[in-house]
């Protein structure tokens, strides 16, 4: 298929041009989830993300197998094989079963991704289904050499794949640098060098989620389920991986590590990551304490936030900028973003109300091909949305023209219109009309809000205050500050 899509390679560290292993057919691994706890919004942008690539793909032709996996087992809290299990420390804290805490946060995570309107994968398997398919590759890369066996443990031998395979391959980073920079492994530690990563953990006495294997009761490593789900859905050779930058030093450089020593290919073609969305310009997590739950920047329930704010407009504000990019979150940007959607729904609305005439010559001429046309060159751009997005914009100003009656569409350019809206606001972005009535109050709001300050310009107090109070008897509460007014629901 010719179609002009360029992609950025982490691997090679350039755009390259799209070229599919079996096309029409696409396959794409995405590293899902550790459902031990609730995702957090920079987690969500990630999948917006890939949802956003999986989307346009689909929407160029392709037919892609999109696997995205649940990790819900061998996840320790340390990213050396150390420290506490993150499902049993969770299981202990909540007193549930650790399978409960998984299918709890499973559900919580499809809810919220269903919330974004993201589309369900095409196959989203978990590393507890796949303890076979995970012995079956240690036992692999066993045999060809490059792990070992110490007392109930497996390790990867990451010196002995270093003599033929590049271990650095998608970091672009020194070796030795690499090992200069690991720290001492400690006296108790079996491992005979300092890169080596766990394949297989030995089970302590008081260890929950455990399995039998060739070399007794544990559980796998964090790494061999992607590497082992990826190929068994995808092949050992698939088009597409990816995940969020901070998974490509660690994660998926052992990923490529565990399939060349077992498969002897390097997996995937394409890696692709996204970038993080930070708070101040520190990286959204759990551990920073800055991580939001979707949940609520929906109400608005959160230190840092003026007010609540729509799934649709996070997602929005999200595409506003480039997955390559880090995104700063901001009350500012939101509202910004807010208002900006606001005014894309509108105009998608007003389609279905523009009567098609035929053009006088002095009235302005419009391109909407031409608009289509740079829609599809930003995408093929390695998925540039925000400058789609401005694209949108300007098919926006020509909606708005048409209705204030100071210009005219053929049916044949109110058609293109509608398909243009149609393709790249809902089919591509995977945008959707919120509530209409929740549009409405936000406008009638707006204009309230602006009356009440023109009012207090005008020193009518009573008239300012009347507004304040009579809103406040409607459950809406308003907020002044030295940026302007913003409302929100008490
Ligand atoms: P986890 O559940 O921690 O394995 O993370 C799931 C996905 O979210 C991974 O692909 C991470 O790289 C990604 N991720 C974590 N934090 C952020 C962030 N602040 N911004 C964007 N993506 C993130
Ligand atoms: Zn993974």
């Amino acid at each position: 298929m010719k179609d002009g899509l360029q992609l950025y390679n982490t691997l090679t560290r350039k755009k390259e041009p799209f070229e599919p292993l079996n096309a029409p057919h696409v396959g794409m691994y995405v590293c899902g989830p550790t459902v031990y706890s609730d995702v957090h919004l920079g987690n969500c942008r990630t999948f917006i993300s890939f949802d956003l690539i999986f989307r346009y793909l689909k929407y160029l032709g392709y037919k892609v197998r999109y696997v995205r996996n649940i990790t819900d087992a061998g996840h320790l809290e340390g990213d050396r094989d150390e420290g506490d299990d993150k499902f049993a420390k969770r299981a202990k804290l909540e007193q549930l079963e650790p399978m409960e805490i998984v299918q709890k946060y499973t559900l919580g995570f499809h809810e919220v991704l269903a919330m974004f309107n993201t589309l369900p994968p095409s196959i989203e398997p978990t590393a507890t289904g796949h303890i076979i398919e995970q012995i079956g590759m240690i036992q692999e890369i066993l045999e060809n050499g490059y792990a070992y066996e110490i007392d109930g443990n497996v390790y990867f031998d990451v010196e002995k794949y270093s003599e033929t395979y590049n271990y650095t391959i998608l970091t672009n980073r020194n070796l030795e640098d690499m090992l200069a920079n690991t720290r001492e492994l400690g006296g108790q530690n079996e491992k005979k060098g300092r890169l080596d990563f766990a394949l297989w953990i030995k089970a302590k006495p008081e260890t929950l989620m455990r399995w039998a294997s060739p070399w007794g009761e544990g559980f796998p490593g964090w790494h061999i389920e992607c590497s082992a789900m990826s190929s068994k859905y995808l092949g050992r050779e698939f088009d597409i991986h990816g995940g969020g930058m901070d998974l490509a030093a660690t994660h998926h450089t052992n990923e490529i590590a565990q399939s060349e020593a077992c498969n002897h290919v390097q997996p995937a073609r394409y890696w692709m990551h996204t970038n993080m969305l930070t708070v101040n310009g520190v990286r959204m997590s759990k551990s920073a304490g800055n991580g939001f739950l979707p949940g609520q920047l929906f109400t608005g329930d959160h230190d840092l936030l003026r007010k609540g704010y729509s799934p649709m407009t996070v997602k929005f504000f999200m595409l506003q900028a480039h997955y390559r990019s880090t995104l700063d979150f901001s009350n500012d940007a939101l509202d910004a973003s807010e208002k900006g959607f606001r005014r894309l729904m509108n105009a998608v609305s007003l389609l279905d109300k523009l009567v098609p005439t035929e053009r006088t010559d002095e009235q302005e001429s419009f391109n909407i091909e031409e608009i289509k046309a740079n829609c599809l060159k930003a995408m093929n751009d390695d998925f540039n949305s925000p400058v789609v997005i401005a694209e949108l914009f300007e098919a926006v100003r020509i909606i708005n023209t048409v209705y204030d009656g100071k210009g005219q569409l053929s049916a044949t350019e109110l058609e293109q219109l509608k398909q243009l809206m149609n393709d790249f606001v809902f089919d591509v972005f995977g945008l959707k009309d919120e509530d209409s009535s929740n549009i409405e109050l936000n406008a009638v709001l707006d204009m309230v809000i602006e009356l009440r300050k023109a009012a207090k310009e005008n020193k009518d107090y009573a008239t300012s205050d009347k507004i304040r109070i009579g809103l406040q008897s409607m459950g809406i509460q308003l907020k002044d500050s030295k940026e302007g007014t913003t409302w929100s629901k008490s």
